[in-house]
């Protein structure tokens, strides 16, 4: 017997109905049992076009069939209630996917399991969650629970037309640009530095000249949008970046005056329409004594002025970005918890990121 996971969804007619034939027609089955069912979840369509709303749920089963044997199953009875193929996405009233089928791993030509979206869909893991939210993916090696946490509710499509930008998040001193720099190494893609030391206003503003303190943030602005700018990335490359983007409202909000943060927001609203937004962010968080002690120890002159209390600002404002974040799934690590001496540790994040990422040879997930 294995257990398995199938995801339904319906959008046309009388969705309830045809999800309560579908899972009457799999129980009718004798190869299969059903053991649970998550509630229903109201879902807007992945689609562009105009379509109406979708119910998903999530079913439980225990199946001595095999994988290909459930597939041809599933397809029946979407056949049996009226399914039509048209183009990808189209209304349909069932769709039956696998989304698990035990712990293993299937990549055939009509079947891949686990299904290769479903850590980018929150209908998806809400159903999963509801009915085991300790069950691993695996391969992705992480709980359903956890998966669902990066979505922060929302469903992501992945776009293999934009350049592949991971972005690595967090205060100044948690360890961002160590991260970077194994990952890409490890990847063989570029590293988009933050140019830290390039800045002219930012030793004056450090030490205390505050009226250089927008001269300083333009610059940053400046330099990032021609570095994550929609022409410089190539589309289906990746690239890592140690910082985010939308930093530079955290910091600014901490250093500019109101008058020059209202000046520096609107500059900030007409150049951000240029930048390449990331694909996955991997969001690391630290005790601020302890990304002090980094910052003390790599002792760059400039920075030896920060306080605690301005880490714990810019903490504060780094989470209520990612409390608020719909731009794409967030990878949350303690610093603390993640040795990057330990290859283990590296492989599993860079095994991580292949999945969140579209590239052409990945040979798995997301690549139909
Ligand atoms: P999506 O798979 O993105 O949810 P969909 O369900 O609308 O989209 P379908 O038109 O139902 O897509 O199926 C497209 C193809 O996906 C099928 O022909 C099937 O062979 C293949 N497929 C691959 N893996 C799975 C899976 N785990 N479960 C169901 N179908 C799968
Ligand atoms: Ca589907
Ligand atoms: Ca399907």
């Amino acid at each position: 017997m294995t257990t398995a996971y199938i995801g339904l969804g319906s959008n046309l007619g009388n969705r309830e109905d045809y999800i309560n034939s579908a899972l009457k027609m799999l129980a009718e089955v004798s190869d299969i049992e059903v053991a649970r069912v998550s509630e229903l979840i109201k879902t807007a369509p992945l689609s562009q076009a105009e379509q109406p709303e979708y119910l998903n749920a999530v079913v439980e089963l225990r199946t001595t069939l095999s994988p290909e044997d459930l597939f041809e199953t599933l397809v029946n009875i979407e056949t049996a209630l009226g399914r039509i193929r048209q183009k990808k996405w189209s209304s349909r009233t069932i769709d039956l996917d696998i989304l698990l089928f035990g712990q293993e791993v299937i990549d055939s030509p009509r079947l891949t399991v686990p299904h290769p979206q479903m850590h980018l869909r929150s209908f998806v893991l809400k159903g999963l969650c509801r009915l085991n939210g300790d069950l691993p993916h695996p391969v992705i090696k992480e709980s359903v629970n956890e998966l669902a946490n990066r979505l922060g509710g929302c469903d992501f499509v992945p776009n293999p037309d934009l350049p592949q930008l991971v972005s690595i998040a967090g205060v100044i001193g948690v360890g961002k640009t160590t991260l970077a720099k194994k990952l890409s190494k490890r990847l063989g893609c570029q590293m988009l530095p933050e140019p830290y030391d390039t800045n002219p206003f930012m030793p004056d503003v450090y030490a205390g000249k505050k009226e250089l303190a927008l001269d300083s943030q333009l610059y940053f602005l400046t330099s990032r949008v021609e570095q994550l700018n929609h022409n410089t990335l190539k589309t289906g490359q990746i690239y890592i970046s140690d910082y985010i983007f939308d930093k530079e409202l955290i910091y600014s909000s901490q250093t500019l005056t109101p008058e020059q943060l209202t000046l520096y927001e609107k500059v900030y609203q007409l150049s951000n329409r240029k930048v390449t937004l990331p694909v996955l962010v991997i969001y690391l968080t630290d005790l601020p004594q302890n990304c002090l002690e980094r910052i003390h120890k790599r002792n760059r002159p400039y920075e030896q002025k920060i306080e605690q209390q301005f880490l714990e600002k810019l903490d504060a404002g780094y989470e209520q970005l990612f409390n608020n974040w719909k731009i794409c799934p967030v990878i949350r690590k303690q610093t603390s918890e993640l040795d990057y001496t330990d290859d283990a540790n590296i492989d599993h994040l860079i095994n991580q990121i292949k999945c969140y990422v579209m590239i052409a040879d990945s040979g798995h997930v997301l690549v139909k």
